[in-house]
């Protein structure tokens, strides 16, 4: 959730907490540990502009919580970011990690700028000074705490990181694993780059495959025809608006920061990020409609609403105006928490920031794992998996011909589609379905079990998860 007026982001993901944790049977000084925010680290420090004048850059970081190490969060580049805002999302960090189950705690670090002002080497300037600052006061480091990609952040970004850290620490051999979402070159793990979006791509498929839930809603099963909106075309939204309409959606509006467009008979994805490549804006984009602004397309009429920008989108004021019948969360607190109390209550299943976007760092865990065990993934076993696969084909071919009599020759497609052994897009792909539609199986038994809405019922699952690794620690015998 993002802040309604008056109440912090931080305090607004508590009060979610405080909603999920009257269903448990936890002390209260328990819940007061899990709840509660480590360590927040801000600092201030100087660059020099290309001008040659020396600008105070503000950089944050926060380690929510420490029951699993090391921590593990975004960095973001946004005007906006303060400390607050960096505990509220280092605290949605510790409760996904524990959905997914991956084995961190919560972290997110940001640094107050507006990237579009900054040149390249400015950008790197920055980066390299704040993983210098984070390394002197070890918040950074394998075993201690480990970036990754968040809004206004990228490959480039964590790679500058990756390098500055590298330089600093008295262990080079596991460096590499101090930050995720590297490019592959550089240690990063294949499949990374779209993994959040493809996570959100799975969650709402699963939701939407359940037909119980659907008939509720008015709506027929699968994504196949589904009237989509998808509000941030970056990283995350991007790639989940590619990878629903690849599954058969219609996606009807798309909005950015310069205004929004909308079609009822459907956008081509691709057309148009040419479109804004080439015009530098989305808007005129042929054949469909402009809006005014962003926030326009969040009251379009669809069935599918997928905010994948910032945070506070939907909020009390126009949270009566959203006509979606159901709310992907891709971004970090879309809703406020009076909006999602709002719209659980008009009946709108709202899929929720905490779960829905965990592909991101399932994934990067993997990269972690790929870091510090030195190899990558599959390449030990792909080669075999692929002579087994063939010989088992082989064996079914000379069974075949034993039966008939004559020799058979396996169609071309089958040997293509078996006989080969898993890369590491592969596996990287699958374990991320894996964990997503688990994930969902399991927030969704909460939810039902507690007769809650789905992010209760996924707040349920982490704190439960979260106490049982302090209880084991026996620090609260
Ligand atoms: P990004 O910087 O790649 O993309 C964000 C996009 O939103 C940009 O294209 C930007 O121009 C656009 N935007 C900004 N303000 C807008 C507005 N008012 N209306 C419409 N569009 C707007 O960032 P991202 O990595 O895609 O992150 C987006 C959200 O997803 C954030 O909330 C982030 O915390 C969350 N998230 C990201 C990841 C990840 O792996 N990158 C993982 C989990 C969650």
């Amino acid at each position: 959730m993002g802040s309604d007026s008056g109440a912090s982001f931080f305090k607004q993901v508590n009060l979610m907490f405080d909603r999920a944790a009257v269903h448990t049977s936890h002390p209260t000084g328990l819940l007061n540990q899990i709840k509660s925010c480590n360590s927040v680290y801000e600092v201030g420090f100087p660059i020099i502009r290309d001008s040659g004048e020396i600008e105070v850059i503000r950089a944050y970081r926060a380690e929510h919580s420490h029951h699993k190490q090391p921590t593990k969060g975004g960095i973001r580049y946004a005007p906006v970011v303060n400390a607050d805002e960096v505990m509220a999302l280092a605290a949605l960090m510790t409760y996904k990690c524990a959905i997914v189950d991956v084995p961190f705690g919560g972290a997110k670090g940001g640094i107050a700028i507006n990237r579009r002002e900054y040149s390249v080497r400015e950008l790197e300037r920055i980066t390299r000074r704040y993983t210098f600052e984070l390394a002197r006061k070890n918040f950074i480091g394998p075993g201690v705490d480990v970036p990754a990609p968040d809004y206004g952040t990228g490959a480039q970004e964590m790679t500058w990181i990756m390098d500055t850290y590298t330089s600093v620490t008295d262990n080079p051999l596991d460096a590499l694993a101090c930050v995720t979402g590297k490019p592959v070159g550089h240690g990063g793990v294949r499949g990374r780059v779209e993994a959040t979006g493809r996570g959100v791509f799975f969650g709402i498929r699963e939701a939407c495959d359940v037909a119980e839930d659907m008939q509720e809603l008015g709506l027929s099963t699968g994504l196949a025809g589904k009237r989509v909106v998808v509000q941030g075309l970056g990283n995350v939204g991007y790639h989940a608006a590619r990878f629903v309409a690849e599954a058969g959606a219609r996606l009807v509006g798309l909005a950015e920061y310069e205004g929004a467009i909308y079609s009822p008979n459907g956008l081509n994805l691709e057309n148009v990020v040419t479109h804004r490549l080439a015009t530098g804006s989305i808007l005129d984009f042929p054949g469909a409609t402009n809006l005014n602004t962003s926030a326009d397309a969040l009251e379009l009429p669809c069935d599918i609403l997928i905010p994948a920008a910032l945070e506070g989108q939907i909020r009390e004021d126009n949270a009566d105006r959203i006509q979606a019948k159901v709310i992907a969360e891709a971004a970090n607190g879309p809703l406020t928490a009076r909006a999602d109390q709002m719209l659980s209550d008009r009946g709108v299943l709202v899929i929720p920031d905490v779960y829905l976007n965990a592909g991101g760092v399932t994934v990067s865990y993997f990269e972690w794992l790929r870091n510090l065990s030195h190899v990558r993934h599959g390449r030990m076993s792909r080669r075999f998996e692929a002579r087994n696969a063939s010989r088992i084909l082989q064996s079914v071919e000379n069974l075949i011909d034993q039966r008939i009599g004559t020799p058979v020759a396996m169609p071309t497609q089958v040997m293509t589609d078996l006989g080969f052994g898993a890369s590491e897009e592969d596996l990287v792909n699958s374990g991320l379905e894996d964990t997503m539609v688990s994930a969902y199986e399991e927030i969704r038994r909460s939810s039902r079990r507690h007769k809650t809405d789905l992010r209760t019922g996924a707040f349920v699952s982490a704190i439960d998860k979260i106490a049982k690794g302090y209880m084991q620690l026996g620090i609260f015998p």
